[in-house]
């Protein structure tokens, strides 16, 4: 079978090179901290690479790393190293720009392919294996080449266009993820000062035309709850906002994912390193001086 490998055990990347290992039996995978790495070939098989020029054999290489920044530090490593026609996928949710830069850049000094496939679905779909993919690719025949990897870990892979569309796509889908989720938030606290239970709202608004995935499962799951653990970084999401801001210029009429996009950069400011995305909730909540509850 083929050989693959995959950098970026996180979150999102434990899991999908989990269900790579179980139909590849020849996967490597690199993680900067490498227990987890170690922890991974115990658990599903794969085997470990000391060094990221291990990976040299590899057919088609995954990244998901935090952003196009490791993206380029460890690509730059790696592909001199890469057969000609390799193909290394960014399933990080990365810059467009940067990635189009790499792909020509890559393609013309190594002969590798670079392919954007930022993935939807957060670590429970990564877990089951019933991602979405956003794929960005120049080339037909390295399309055809990643397609059976990614879906060991995908349910859907959507070709958005050339290099850089599907981290282009991913920006605006995590922009409008996170605008929805502060919409709900805003429109339960207005609700319930006027003696509405937020729960009850939401169950009027989950069977009528306001509805969006964060009525129908982040808000009851992660802020009624109060458990505000979803498992996505808010760092992480302000960085998917920056660049939809940038896409967005593409639009420069555009005033309300523009606004939000910045409100998430404001709000990121207010918490820690690890603060999941959920907590753009808290923000909204501390200004109106009164909690979802
Ligand atoms: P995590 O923070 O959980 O994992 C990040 C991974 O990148 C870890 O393996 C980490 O290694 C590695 N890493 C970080 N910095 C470096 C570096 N300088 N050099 C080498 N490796 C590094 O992030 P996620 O898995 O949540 O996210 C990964 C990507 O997927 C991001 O672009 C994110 O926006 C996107 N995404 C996340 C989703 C989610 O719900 N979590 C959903 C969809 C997309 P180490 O173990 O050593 O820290």
């Amino acid at each position: 079978s083929m050989r693959v490998g995959f950098v970026g055990l996180g979150a999102m990347g434990y899991h999908m090179a989990g269900h790579m290992a179980k139909s590849h039996s020849q996967c490597l995978v690199w993680n900067r901290t490498k227990t987890k790495a170690l922890q991974h070939s115990q658990e599903f098989g794969s085997s470990v690479a000391d060094k990221l020029q291990d990976l040299a054999s590899s057919q088609v290489l995954i990244f998901c790393l935090p952003t196009s920044e490791e993206d380029e530090t460890i690509v730059e490593q790696v592909a001199p190293h890469l057969a000609k026609d390799a193909c290394v996928v960014s399933c990080t949710s990365g810059a467009p720009a940067v990635t189009k830069r790499l792909s020509h850049s890559l393609k013309e000094r190594f002969g590798v392919h670079f392919l954007d496939c930022p993935v939807s679905g957060g670590p429970r779909g990564a877990a089951a294996g019933s991602l979405t993919c956003m794929l960005g690719s120049d080339s037909e025949e390295a399309t055809k080449m990643v397609l059976p990897v990614l879906k060991t870990f995908a349910q859907k892979v959507v070709h958005c266009g050339p290099s850089g569309a599907g981290h282009a796509v991913k920006a605006v889908n995590n922009a409008l993820n996170v605008t929805h989720l502060m919409l709900g938030a805003e429109g339960l606290l207005a609700l319930q000062k006027l003696g509405v239970d937020p729960s009850v709202a939401l169950d009027a608004i989950n069977g009528s035309s306001g509805r969006s995935l964060q009525t129908e499962q982040r808000l009851p799951q992660e802020v009624l709850t109060r458990r505000f653990g979803y498992g996505f970084k808010l760092p992480l999401m302000a960085k998917d906002c920056r660049i939809a801001a940038d896409v967005l210029k593409e639009m420069p009429s555009a005033q309300l994912l523009p606004r939000s996009a910045q409100l998430v950069q404001d709000f990121a400011k207010e918490h820690g390193p690890d603060a999941d995305y959920t907590y753009v909730v808290k923000s909204i909540e501390k200004a109106a001086g009164k909690e979802i509850s």
